[in-house]
């Protein structure tokens, strides 16, 4: 109630466009929430800067100066992508519970509200769930919708339709900042951690202002890395693929054998040879490329280099 504190966390990447926009309203819900004693007065905002190349800093530093004690910032070293920020943020902030939400307004800030009420409620972690994405391309529904069905299919524990806007209590984002591993899905992670959780069902809205900062090459390094991060699936389909395959084989060379030996006509050449040939030749490479793709994984892992630096800090967290 009155005495928890909270923690609102934003990456922002290029965001010029936005945040005279978005403050506002961020800081507005979070004046709201304090004017109704829904959370304390010491609750906070924390920006951090993913490296970018545009005035996003300098609209930052002047929110700490204009809204001290009230606004905190983080600039990285440079940019790292979102889920890097977001660590960032949440490994740096002070609060007994903690917001992550995007810069664009895209997931609606007064949903905060109604996720704080579901805390109050008893849950350590409130998932924001998209309920219609009329919002978004065609494209990006489709292509996401796919990639859930494909998760859970893979025994990947996902919320459905929910991505980085959720809340969460101190002794959940605790638990989840145990998780070291350097290549982050924080969505599949949250899961693992477990508390009791719910959902706040929202709409999801337009971006109003500056462009998606999320191209279809990190969409897929995205949805790779959830894969990659949370199943083994992909190796257990190389082997079933290397059984169907050598099965086909099998099969081909009892039909090879059999015209040889059994009929007068000699083998038609070179196409019987060359289909398998083919055939066994790119089921290898493909596998071979999976199962690189996990011994980068672990290459990657077993350095345990730091997932961020901070260079500058504004506002105070105490
Ligand atoms: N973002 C970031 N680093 C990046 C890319 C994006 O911190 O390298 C931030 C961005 O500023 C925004 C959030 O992550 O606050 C989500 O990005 P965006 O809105 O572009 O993604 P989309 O909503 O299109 O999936
Ligand atoms: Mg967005």
């Amino acid at each position: 109630m009155e005495n928890t504190s909270l923690a609102i966390v934003v990456p922002c990447y290029n965001e010029e466009e936005m945040l005279p926009s978005s403050l506002p309203v961020l800081l507005a819900t979070l004046n709201d929430l304090v004017a109704r004693n829904k959370i304390s007065a010491d609750s906070k905002l924390y920006l951090v800067d993913d490296g970018s190349t545009d005035n996003t800093w300098e609209q930052i530093e002047r929110a700490c100066s204009d809204h001290q004690g009230q606004v905190v910032g983080f600039k990285l070293s440079r940019n790292r992508g979102h889920q890097y920020a977001l660590i960032a943020g949440l490994e740096n902030c002070v609060g007994d519970i903690i917001v992550s939400i995007d810069a664009d307004l895209q997931d609606d800030p007064s949903n905060i509200e109604k996720m704080v009420d579901e805390h109050h409620k008893g849950n350590d972690v409130v998932y924001g769930v998209r309920a219609a994405r009329d919002a978004d391309t065609f494209f990006k529904r489709a292509t996401a919708e796919g990639y859930y069905s494909l998760m859970r299919r893979m025994g990947v524990d996902l919320v459905f339709n929910h991505a980085d806007f959720r809340l969460m209590s101190r002794r959940a984002l605790n638990a989840m900042l145990e998780y070291r591993e350097s290549q982050l899905f924080l969505r599949g992670i949250v899961r693992e951690v477990g508390f009791p959780s719910s959902t706040v069902e929202y709409d999801r809205q337009v971006r109003v202002a500056g462009e998606s900062k999320y191209p279809l090459r990190k969409m897929l390094s995205l949805a790779w890395s959830g894969i990659s991060s949370f199943s083994t699936a992909p190796l257990r389909a190389i082997t079933v693929l290397g059984i169907c395959a050598s099965g086909l084989s099998m099969l081909m060379i009892v039909w090879v054998l059999g015209i040889r030996l059994i009929g007068d006509t000699a083998i038609p050449g070179w196409a019987s040879i060359l289909a398998p040939l083919l055939f066994i030749g790119s089921v290898q490479l493909l596998s071979l490329g999976v199962i690189g793709e996990y011994l980068a994984k672990i290459y990657n892992e077993i350095k345990q280099r730091p997932r961020y630096h901070i260079s500058e800090k504004r506002g105070s967290i105490k």
